[in-house]
């Protein structure tokens, strides 16, 4: 069992890793993520957060917070999992990807010495998310899967206490990874941010591959998935691509999963151009339907239609979306209220 001990970052004692090897000569490897990092004594992995101390690896970051907020989930975004209900939502520090247009580049790419960082014990956190009303934890401003052992524990009390689990995740996890947090996890809300492992080297500084299984893997695994594609003038938006991306999706996650896209607004390091139009939105939200998808959404945008969950078998708008606005429309547990046509949402935490 990983103990705790070791130098302090902060006011609590550092936190051993879980999901590592010990190579000799004092060389930790790590197997959290996809790049599976060797880490040298006196060094920390790419996400910045796990670090070597001795031959011993650390997580760094664990039971520790950057950013706290009560988020509709729909702001995840989450369109199937517990509709119109409230997430307690959590963030730290790093990330395990360095996307140029990274929108949370002050967290993301922060360090243990930026002082951004508080304590909140796992159980205080569930605590606090039962005493705000939410119905889930949500583990989302930077990458969860580098924060590991935090959520896992977290989420293991919030389970016991009936609140449902979030991961707004790269998805650049490991299947040993994703297996270990499986038993407390149920929603696995993943960026695809491109279907080309050129978008994935250049941009982000990774690849695509692992995340396809990652996403496949959490499939199986029974959570409920949601992805979400930021579409990029000029770098994502070209159809075939898309195209590619979408039958993908729908091949190995199935017709029912809800795919969003993101319009992109200049942030970071990518300021060469501007946001995408929303002829380019609307012709990939159309394209989405043609394919056979039942569920594409269109955000970052004015337009509220694209938003809505329409019944895919009679039409009848089910769910309205007005911003973080939610009303439940015309749906009987999950059922359409008018056809009863089966939807794939999740109203209860399992
Ligand atoms: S979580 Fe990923 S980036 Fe961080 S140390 Fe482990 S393998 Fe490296």
């Amino acid at each position: 069992m990983p103990g705790e001990g070791g130098e302090a970052v902060g006011t609590a004692p550092l936190h051993e890793a879980r999901q590592y090897e010990k190579l000799g000569d004092n060389l930790v490897h790590c197997s959290v993520c996809a790049h599976r990092c060797r880490i040298k004594d006196g060094g920390h992995g790419i996400c910045g957060v796990r670090l070597n101390r001795g031959g011993v690896l650390y997580a760094a970051t664990y039971g520790k917070i950057s950013s706290e907020a009560v988020d509709p989930i729909e702001k995840k975004p989450l369109f199937h999992y517990l509709p119109g209900t409230l997430s307690y939502s959590l963030g730290s520090v790093g990330c395990n990807f360095q996307c140029e247009h990274c929108q949370n580049w002050h967290i993301s790419r922060a360090t243990l010495e930026d002082g951004l960082l508080r304590d909140l014990p796992p159980g205080e956190g569930v605590a606090r998310a039962q005493g705000t009303g939410c119905r889930s934890v949500s583990w989302t401003y930077n990458e969860p899967t580098i924060w590991h052992e935090y959520p896992l524990d977290m989420g293991t009390l919030a389970r016991a206490k009936g609140l449902g689990t979030v991961y707004v995740t790269n998805g650049y996890i490991t299947e040993e990874a994703l297996a270990e947090i499986a038993p407390m996890l149920e929603a696995f809300r993943v960026d695809l941010k491109a279907f080309s492992e050129e978008f994935y080297r250049k941009v982000c500084r990774a690849k695509l591959q692992p995340v396809l299984d990652a996403s496949r893997k959490a499939r199986e695994l029974g959570m409920h998935i949601e992805t979400v594609t930021l579409v990029i003038p000029g770098l994502n938006d070209g159809m075939d691509v898309m195209d590619q991306l979408i039958r993908w999706v729908i091949e190995h996650l199935g017709i029912d999963t809800p795919m969003h896209f993101s319009a992109f607004h200049p942030d970071y390091k990518m300021n060469d151009r501007g946001p995408t139009p929303l002829g380019t939105l609307e012709k990939i939200y159309h394209r989405a339907k043609e394919l056979g998808l039942r569920y594409p959404y269109l955000g970052n945008i004015r337009s509220n239609r694209y938003e809505n969950t329409f019944c895919p078998y009679c039409g009848a708008t089910l769910i309205e979306r007005s911003g973080y606005d939610t009303r439940i429309l015309m749906l009987d547990g999950t059922q359409c209220g008018k056809c009863g046509e089966r939807i794939e949402i999740v109203r209860d935490v399992r």
